[in-house]
């Protein structure tokens, strides 16, 4: 067995230097620690980044998508479109408001919502819209957007990957989260391209919705513990709805400050070694890579590659952690997972036999693309002779473990 320090190559790797140690150590010393000044900050900055008119820090994407769903209204018992094919968050978010997550099929090469799919699955139980821009590739929110609208559903984005990334529409290249459909949720867990230990943001350009999201962040309060605490009258709160504690502390908002900073730069270096991924991989029989759309600018939070049935996921991701090299499988199933297996959860009809039953599946894409995906390294900091050896470890690989026998 290999230990842990015999790894020269990780998955990745976030950007954390002296800049925000400094900042934390600012934030310590002024004695305000929780949400307060630099939340407040932090999510100005972050509003103005994507080009949303609000922006509300809380704990997680996770908190953030249940947030987002309970302020749309989604109530026991409704059906909420989404993908299987993501982190379990994304339905795990629907399950947490007592509502049913519909799973619909991906893409093959975009790994995202199959938007010809979506219009099927729209029953008079429909409550939303879950799409998710996975690990970080803008999905066709044109599409979905156009049937929504069609329908009057709401959609959120799960863009808990997809900080910096880019989508054309409306003849402009936007920031993902600048409001199109009408709540977007960010992750700053440290798998993801920025990060504040954890942490999560919801964008929006409904003030209604913003008001919402700050009442049950802290509790249902209604007023604030900094504003209570700037008062020079006494004030008693009140708690007109039930809320949690779903709060972003000043410690992490000051770490995301730093980190927004840094976005620009970040984004520069993990488009250039996906580009060039691309171009030394392209080559390589067995191997599927991802596509970018002329309307879609990744931020490449992840490279996924799907290899041609003929090899061994495993096998392959042994190999190349044998030499140094960590992987990850691609993105999970949710309905394959146990937590999956006594709840209910729906999957959109078969078009071919018109079937719904569990035994024709349905979503035989995401469980495909899962079985046989690989994520291979990529971070800011990667130097070109870390990538040649990931790709040519990667390449003795699939000559000595394929043809699967
Ligand atoms: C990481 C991730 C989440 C969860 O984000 P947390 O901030 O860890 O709660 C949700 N959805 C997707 C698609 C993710 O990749």
């Amino acid at each position: 067995m290999m230990s842990e320090l015999s790894i020269t190559i990780p998955i990745a790797r976030p950007v954390l230097d002296e800049s925000e140690a400094e900042a934390v150590k600012q934030t310590i010393l002024t004695g305000w620690v929780t949400q307060g000044p630099q939340v407040q900050l932090f999510e100005k900055e972050f509003a103005e980044y994507v080009g949303s008119k609000y922006a509300c820090a809380v704990s997680s994407c996770t908190t953030a998508l249940h947030l987002a769903l309970l302020t749309i209204g989604v109530k026991p018992g409704d059906e909420v479109i989404t993908v299987s094919h993501s982190f379990i968050a994304t339905a795990n978010s629907i399950r947490y408001c007592g509502a049913i997550p519909l799973f619909i099929d991906i893409e093959p090469h975009t790994y995202n919502m199959d938007p010809l799919l979506l219009e099927k699955a729209i029953t008079k139980n429909t409550r939303a819209i879950l799409c998710v821009h996975q690990m970080g590739m803008p999905c066709n929110l044109q599409k979905i957007l156009d049937i929504a609208h069609s329908y009057n559903l709401p959609v959120i984005e799960d863009a808990a990957c997809a900080i910096g990334s880019e989508i054309f529409l409306n003849n402009q290249w936007d920031k993902i989260g600048k409001p199109h459909g009408d709540i977007a949720c960010f992750s700053f867990h440290p798998r993801k391209v920025i990060t504040t230990g954890d942490g999560g943001m919801l964008t929006t350009s409904n003030e209604k919705f913003d008001r919402q999201f700050r009442l049950l962040r802290q509790h249902g309060m209604s007023i604030s513990d900094s504003i209570r605490h700037q008062s020079k009258k006494i004030i008693f709160e009140e708690y007109p709805i039930l809320g949690y504690n779903y709060r972003m502390t000043d410690i992490q908002a000051s770490i995301g400050r730093i980190q927004l900073e840094r976005l620009p730069n970040i984004l520069n270096s993990r488009r250039n070694i996906a580009k060039r991924y691309h171009t030394i991989l392209k080559d390589i029989k067995g191997l599927i890579l991802p596509k970018e759309h002329e309307w879609a600018r990744s931020n490449w939070q992840s490279y996924c590659v799907v290899l041609s049935p003929k090899y061994d996921q495993l096998s392959i991701m042994q190999y190349l952690l044998d030499h140094g090299i960590s992987t990850r499988r691609g993105v999970m199933c949710a309905h394959l997972e146990p937590a999956y297996q006594k709840v209910i959860w729906k999957e959109s009809k078969n078009e071919m036999t018109g079937s719904n039953d569990k035994f024709c599946n349905h979503l035989s894409v995401s469980e495909n693309i899962q079985n046989n995906s690989v994520i291979l390294p990529l971070y800011p900091q990667m130097t070109i002779n870390e990538q040649d050896k990931v790709v040519s470890i990667l390449n003795q690989s699939l000559n000595l473990n394929g043809p699967n026998q």
